[in-house]
């Protein structure tokens, strides 16, 4: 195979990333934006000694799984990966890359329950962080393409509230006619770098977070006003500075310009405070499903000390406070966590602590102490768990442990671990939280062995 032949592939996988999988004399060819059961006259762009990378040059046969793309971003924008397909066919994808990661990187068998679907496909997110760069000597905002930095127009988004974009066009028109200038990622000039909106999916309690690279907040007063005056939903202005050239896009420091310092929302009926630093679950309707999953799976008695690691906002844990004796909830981010005591004061619970602090210190801390959990919930960032969190956990034996994950990939890795160290696998149900992207959330419970 060369760079440019044309050949003739049939796609008979998905990878974890989105793109389909054909094999051609023996060797693994990757197409994006193709179905399992197309036909295709493919041009390869790319040869690697084991595998190689072709796009469409035509579909000779289509998937009986394709429907035509509502988006006029996709394939270009890298949001979603599955918009060229039906959802049931999205969801059997995402079924099988839980499953196999679990069977194949975790070589672990147990009962692996159906995927849950999203009743919502479209407008599920609640947040959104549209990137802004200067394209000719004119501000642009809009989304990221696929695999780049490079931004494609258009505030549009099928997955997110239309407010969202209105407000996004309205803060870039200002800055164009303000002259606050576009931040620039290679020399580290420019002001505005990001517009990051949350809404509260009950509340509807917008905030809007200006990211900027200097703090620089008499800049942005007119603009409060207008946005007052236009999104009445709109309760919290802020200004995040963030002067570190790096692809994180929040800073450390963040100023209100306008009314709270937080959204608030309601979860699993409680009343949820979010600041523009805390972790909050993108789809939440879908999330509150995801977290009586968790509770279902702990299946608890009353008389249980609960330990939720990488708690956030205190969302899960809060969300079954009155289903135990106690809750302790530990995360690294002070502001998540100044959330979470404020959540529980404000929903009335009474049984809840929060830490600050690294889960795996904190871990480590009460595996020496007195104070043993008997059920502990897990919900790591993408990277999973460290060494230190695993063996806390294993240190702590609790009855049952239950991981919440992003990234089915490390969860079976983590949960392969436990599994060396005197616990067994369960059960593991895949939750559909983010329709259309690559990405999907899974639950597992693992119990004492
Ligand atoms: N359970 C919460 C948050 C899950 S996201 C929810 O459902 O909303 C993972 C959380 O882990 C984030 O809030 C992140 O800030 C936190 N986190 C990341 N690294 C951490 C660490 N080393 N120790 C503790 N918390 C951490």
């Amino acid at each position: 195979m060369v760079k440019n032949e044309i050949i003739i592939l049939e796609i008979t996988d998905i990878t974890t990333d989105g793109n389909g999988v054909g094999k051609y004399n023996g060797m693994a060819v990757f197409v994006p934006e193709t179905a399992v059961g197309d036909l295709i006259e493919a041009k390869v762009v790319k040869v690697l000694k084991n595998y190689s990378f072709a796009i469409v040059n035509k579909i000779l046969k289509a998937s009986k799984d394709r429907i035509d793309s509502d988006c006029p971003y996709f394939p270009k924008c890298g949001g979603c990966s599955f918009r060229h397909i039906n959802y049931n066919a999205e969801l059997k994808i995402k079924e099988k890359f839980v499953y196999d990661a679990f069977t194949r990187i975790g070589k672990i068998n147990c009962d692996f329950l159906p995927i849950l679907g999203c009743d919502n496909q479209n407008g599920y997110r609640n947040k959104a962080q549209y990137p802004v760069a200067e394209k000719n000597g004119k501000i642009e905002c809009g989304f990221y393409a696929k695999r780049s930095h490079r931004i494609i127009g258009g505030f549009e988004c099928r997955l997110i509230p239309d407010e969202f974009s209105k407000i996004a066009q309205m803060i870039t028109k200002y800055a164009a006619q303000n002259n606050i200038s576009a931040y620039n990622e290679m020399t580290g000039k420019g002001i505005l770098r990001h517009i990051y909106l949350r809404r509260g999916a009950v509340t509807g309690e917008i905030m809007v977070c200006v990211v900027v690279s200097k703090p620089c907040a008499e800049k942005f007063y007119a603009l409060c006003d207008m946005l007052k005056s236009h999104f009445k939903s709109v309760v919290s202005i802020v200004m995040n500075i963030n002067s570190q050239n790096t692809n994180v896009i929040l800073g450390h420091k963040t100023i209100v310009l306008y009314g709270k310092d937080k959204i608030t929302d309601i979860m699993c009926g409680n009343i949820i405070g979010i600041s523009s630093q805390s972790f909050y679950q993108v789809n939440s309707p879908q999330a509150e499903k995801l977290y009586k999953i968790a509770e279902e799976f702990a299946d608890f008695k009353g008389d249980e000390s609960l330990l939720d690691l990488y708690c956030g906002a205190g969302t899960i844990g809060l969300s079954m406070a009155d289903k135990v004796k106690k809750l302790t909830g530990v995360e690294i981010i002070p502001q998540a966590v100044e959330n979470a005591r404020e959540n529980a004061a404000n929903s009335g619970i009474e049984n809840a602590e929060f830490i600050c602090s690294d889960a795996g210190e904190a871990a480590h801390k009460l595996a020496e102490s007195e104070s043993l959990p008997d059920v502990v919930i897990v919900d790591p960032p993408r990277k999973g768990c460290d060494k230190l969190t695993l063996d806390s956990m294993v240190k702590m034996h609790p009855e049952k442990i239950v991981m919440v994950s992003c990234n089915p990939a490390t969860a079976a890795r983590d949960c392969a671990y436990l599994v060396d160290n005197g616990y067994e696998t369960v059960k593991v149900k895949a939750v559909d939280l983010f329709p259309r992207t690559c990405h999907v959330e899974c639950v597992v419970l693992m119990s004492k062995a």
